[in-house]
């Protein structure tokens, strides 16, 4: 089964084609990053425009690249939630338009489940039943993926995202947007114990995870070192901000291996790319004997290629889409709404 992907929920246009949901004959990816810096982050007046501008040629770089045309593509995989509503839209009436001219099938992708699915593309022996750790730019659940397309969600953040978090203290801080990658590239000069940040920790629930008040120590200790006088050390900041959130990623996580058993564990999402987390996941699963699954920075960050994996799943699950079928922007992980 060979699916023409396309994704176009954030600040990422993409197409991939994807050859039985593992196989990546390609995976085009046009980002905007460079736009949305000189504003601090997405806009999503921008963004949707944006979108326009470049999809068609993404779609056909997509298909130019796998040596491949409409003709041989047996299922159109799209984002239609979660995501900015305009930015969806995009991506899903191009989905449609190609999908009814050419007669092809048309499958709903969920955005969430796209950045677990990158995890197969990534190791192609990894199969149901694993826990997953979903780290992005918008979500921070630890799930439990109970087979294809079923998912259990143990906890969720109550606040803030971890990526959210990372992008808000970069910008206190004066990195600029997105913050995840410059934080990490800061922290490596700074001492991840230098200044005792807070751990989030949500009272009633051992798998929930809260990054606001963090954040707000993060801003209180600038604001502390400014109203003094003192100068403040940005990589310290930076390092310490980061372990405070990987303690309570990783921590989490291991709670939750420890309750529910099973000998996998994987990571995805955008923040999931963190070198460092990556590095503390490893490790605590190895203590654990517990395979440890993490998808190539490529393919943690937005793409088409995991929405491609994720289609095929869907489409083997007999889903298949009208031309009503319409962006969701709210769309919950394990929801699905049909057309
Ligand atoms: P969602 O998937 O929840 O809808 P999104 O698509 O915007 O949100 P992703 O593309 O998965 O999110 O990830 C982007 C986020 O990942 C940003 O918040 C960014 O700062 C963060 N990120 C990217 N690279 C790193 C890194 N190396 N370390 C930490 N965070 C990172
Ligand atoms: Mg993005
Ligand atoms: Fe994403």
């Amino acid at each position: 089964i060979c699916i023409l992907a396309i994704e176009s929920s954030c600040d990422e246009t993409a197409a991939a084609v994807v050859v039985n949901g593992r196989q990546v004959l390609s995976n085009v990816i046009s980002t905007q990053i460079p736009i949305h810096t000189l504003y601090g982050g997405v806009v999503p007046e921008i963004a949707s425009r944006k979108h326009i501008e470049r999809i068609n040629q993404v779609i056909e770089e997509a298909l130019k690249e796998a040596h491949t045309s409409l003709d041989e593509i047996d299922a159109i995989g799209v984002t239609y939630g979660p995501g900015l509503v305009g930015a969806l839209l995009v991506g899903l009436s191009e989905a449609k338009a190609i999908s009814f001219a050419k007669d092809i099938p048309l499958v709903g992708v969920h955005h969430i489940e796209g950045h677990i699915c990158a995890n197969y593309i990534e190791d192609k022996t990894l199969e149901p039943p694993f826990l997953c750790l979903v780290v992005s730019g918008g979500h921070t659940h630890l799930v439990r993926v109970k087979d294809y397309g079923q998912y259990e969600i143990l906890g969720r953040t109550r606040d803030d995202a971890a990526g959210e978090a990372f992008d808000k203290v970069a910008r206190a801080i004066g990195l600029g947007y997105p913050g995840g990658p410059k934080i990490e590239q800061k922290a490596k000069e700074g001492d991840p114990h230098a200044i005792p940040f807070p751990v989030a920790k949500v009272n009633d629930s051992a798998y929930d995870f809260s990054f606001s008040g963090l954040k707000s120590a993060v801003l209180n200790y600038i604001n502390g070192a400014k109203m003094k006088g003192e100068t403040i050390n940005e990589a310290d900041i930076a390092a310490s901000f980061q372990q405070a959130v990987i303690d309570a990623l990783v921590g989490h996580a291991m709670h939750a291996l420890d309750e529910f058993g099973g000998d996998k564990f994987a990571i995805a999402g955008g923040v999931a790319s963190n070198g460092t987390l990556r590095a503390a996941m490893q490790e605590a699963c190895e203590r654990r004997g517990v395979r440890f699954y993490h998808p190539s920075p490529i393919l943690c960050t937005d793409n088409a290629a995991m929405i491609g994996a994720a289609a095929y799943y869907e489409y083997m699950s007999g889903r298949r889409d009208s031309m009503s079928l319409n962006a969701v922007p709210n769309l919950a992980l394990g929801q699905r709404v049909e057309s």
